[in-house]
């Protein structure tokens, strides 16, 4: 194509990806595997049964290369997919940049984020196991929605622990879940027995992704018709993540150009991250590209750039698999800086060990600097972005910056992980000057 103004690729929908892409299949070393936690052995099939369906279980553990995604799952998937990839003319202007940025944008699903595009599989393969409740964690609330609108097109039922600190500050978002028929609650709660336990050691406390992870996890458990289900971290949401990375590798090849030099994503259990970036990872190992993918992480919670690699517990009462990971350790509870969705002790097993490799980089990112690039994003291309997203645009900003130093015009990609239409009272924070940096 040679529009000069050309902003935006949408693809049809029979471009749509047919298949989830595994980077296990093609990892130079292979990753470590997850432990049970009393026995320290490496988790075989029957240990995660309690928790999830077989679904999800084999591709967890999966090494081939390219798992189709069923039928029904597409079918959902076409509602907001393939999302659009956009050419950011206008932000490359008002930065006054050499760099070519271009985003890849989430925020048009549902729910206004990726979550979606793990929690209909999650939700389908549930279903198919006959399953009827799935129990869940939410941070800020992307994930809780995303899950309540998934459980809801394949008709199970759905309870949510959500972070206290967001479900006072984001009542918005448990109004969504409440509207696709889900119920939640803050965390931690009364309704388990790791809620009662942290509730009576630290009365006051916000709450953490680790702490509800416990009380979700313990709610599953003692139910036998119902599943856990996590919306990052583990390899089977990194896996349902990768439509975004392959519809992004061929929009950038409708805009006739070349490999990217650079890739920004935000990093929080690194499920968004993992998925656009993981088909880029191929193209890099294969030799056709040697784009730099670069890890946004908040200062807030610097699990690659502050963290230790290492076996680790997923949540506060131990009751996870152990996940090999970079981590800050499961009682690590973040300050309440407003992109809930970056607060997670620990980072993806698999984008840890990418990481680990040098196949990624990593940098961390203050909530000034991010709220500070996503004002000039929403200016200058009309998107509000989520305050998690924002940490990405502030790193591309910050490279597109370099390069224009240095005299160099790179192509620059840019995921935008979802919307910030929930997230404007933290705007307002930062626009009346009232916002910490972390
Ligand atoms: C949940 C969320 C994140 C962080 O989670 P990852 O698993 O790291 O992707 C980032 N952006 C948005 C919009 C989210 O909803």
């Amino acid at each position: 194509m040679s529009d000069p103004k050309q902003s935006k690729v949408v693809l049809d929908e029979s471009q749509m990806p047919t298949h989830w892409y595994n980077l296990v299949a093609d990892l130079p070393t292979p990753p470590a595997p997850h432990l049970h936690p009393g026995t320290r052995q490496p988790l075989v099939p029957a240990d995660l049964e309690p928790l999830f369906p077989p679904g999800l279980i084999e591709q967890e553990a999966s090494t081939e290369r390219w798992i189709e995604i069923p039928t029904e799952v597409h079918d959902i998937y076409r509602l907001w997919r393939p999302s659009p990839f956009y050419r950011a003319r206008r932000l490359e202007a008002a930065l006054g940049t050499t760099a070519k940025i271009y985003y890849k944008y989430e925020g048009a699903s549902p729910v206004g984020s990726h979550k979606t595009n793990s929690a209909v599989p999650q939700a389908y393969f549930n279903k198919i196991a006959g399953r009827t409740r799935l129990t869940t964690e939410t941070g800020a609330g992307q994930w809780g929605s995303a899950l309540a609108f998934a459980t809801q097109v394949f008709g199970l039922t759905c309870d949510i622990w959500q972070v206290r600190s967001s479900y006072e500050s984001k009542p918005y978002r448990h109004y969504l879940m409440e509207t696709f028929g889900a119920t939640a609650v803050a965390s931690p709660s009364e309704l388990t027995e790791a809620g009662r336990a942290i509730r009576e050691q630290f009365p006051d406390t916000t709450g953490s992704l680790g702490m509800a992870i416990s009380e979700a996890v313990e709610a599953a458990a003692k139910d036998p018709n119902a599943s856990y289900s996590l919306g990052s971290v583990l390899n089977h949401v990194a896996l349902h993540q990768t439509v975004i990375g392959q519809e992004t590798l061929k929009q950038l090849e409708l805009f006739d150009e070349g490999p990217a030099d650079y890739l920004f994503a935000c990093a929080g259990g690194g499920s968004n991250l993992a998925g656009i970036s993981f088909p880029f990872i191929r193209e890099n190992l294969e030799g056709r590209a040697a784009t730099k993918i670069v890890a946004c992480e908040p200062k807030a919670a610097p699990s690659l750039t502050e963290g230790e690699f290492k076996y680790d517990f997923g949540d506060t009462a131990h009751l996870t698999p152990l996940l090999k990971m970079y981590s800050l350790g499961p009682d690590f509870v973040p300050d309440p800086v407003h992109a809930g969705g970056l607060r997670y002790h620990g980072m993806a097993p698999l984008v840890s060990h990418c990481y680990h490799e040098k196949l990624i980089d990593a940098i961390a990112i203050g909530q000034l600097e991010a709220f500070e690039a996503g004002v000039v994003f929403a200016r200058a291309e009309g998107i509000v972005p989520a305050s998690e997203s924002n940490h990405a645009i502030a790193g591309a900003i910050r490279q597109a910056k370099a390069s224009t130093e240095a005299g160099e015009s790179p192509v620059i990609v840019i995921g935008v992980s979802g919307s910030g239409q929930l997230d404007l009272p933290a705007y307002a924070e930062f626009l009346s000057g009232g916002m910490e940096n972390s």
